[in-house]
């Protein structure tokens, strides 16, 4: 990141959900632009090229999904989908589309805040080259020996526990959808087999949490996927 300050790209139409986004973003730092609508979204996302752009799905003029699709044609940049209880669908079509992670509306300012950092290590990490330990809390992940440990002490996964552990751990913090895991692990043909990674979250939480009942650190995102929280 520069030394300016982040630029946020608020794509909203309603006036008092951008005055709430405002206020929260100037009084921690970050600079923005806005738009109402879609297409000066898009717009402005190209015209500009901010850090980061907080997207809301239910917009006037095309929807937030089409927006998604159309930044991710040409830039990799972070998009944080705003969404609406019962948009649950729009918000995974946006994740599988390529958005980087989601609110669901009303949040707060210090949810927001974590996305926010979230979505910008992240997009600063890839950019650079991915690491090849990942550490989050007790695990700790050797993705070039495909070696994983538990306070220091290697733990035996099966070929397929491995792959899903080291597909969150490569993007420690964000929010990977079903149908990612699925094609990451199993591939495109079992993109619809969610009833796999519930199976194989549960041995993975067995070896790798001290209450797999309560996970500390894979977390299930209800209706949308499972995301490593990182520390
Ligand atoms: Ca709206």
């Amino acid at each position: 990141m520069s030394e300016l300050a982040p630029l946020v790209l608020i794509v909203e139409d309603e006036l008092q959900m951008r005055r709430f986004l405002r206020t929260s973003l100037t009084s921690h730092g970050y600079r923005f632009i806005e738009a109402e609508t879609g297409k000066l979204g898009i717009a402005l996302a190209r015209s500009h090229v901010p850090d980061i752009v907080l997207l809301d799905l239910g917009l006037a003029d095309i929807d937030g999904l089409e927006v998604t699709r159309s930044i991710r044609e040409w830039s990799p940049l972070p998009i944080v989908v705003l969404s609406a209880r019962g948009q649950e669908e729009d918000k995974v079509a946006a994740l599988d589309a390529g958005a980087d992670d989601y609110l669901t509306k009303p949040f707060g300012t210090q949810e927001l805040l974590a996305r926010l950092r979230v979505a910008l290590r992240h997009a600063a990490r890839t950019s650079r080259e991915v690491e090849h330990v990942q550490t989050v809390g007790e695990i700790r992940v050797d993705l070039e020996k495909r070696l994983v440990f538990l306070r220091d002490e290697e733990v035996h996964l099966s070929r397929i526990e491995y792959k899903l552990l080291a597909a969150l751990m490569k993007h420690a913090g964000k929010v990977l959808t079903h149908r990612q895991l699925l094609v990451e692990v199993w591939g495109p043909s079992h993109a619809n087999e969610t009833q796999y990674l519930r199976v194989y979250m549960g041995q993975l939480r067995h070896k790798l949490e001290r209450e797999p009942a309560r996970p500390r650190y894979l977390l299930t995102e209800a209706g949308v996927g499972y995301r490593v929280k990182p520390e």
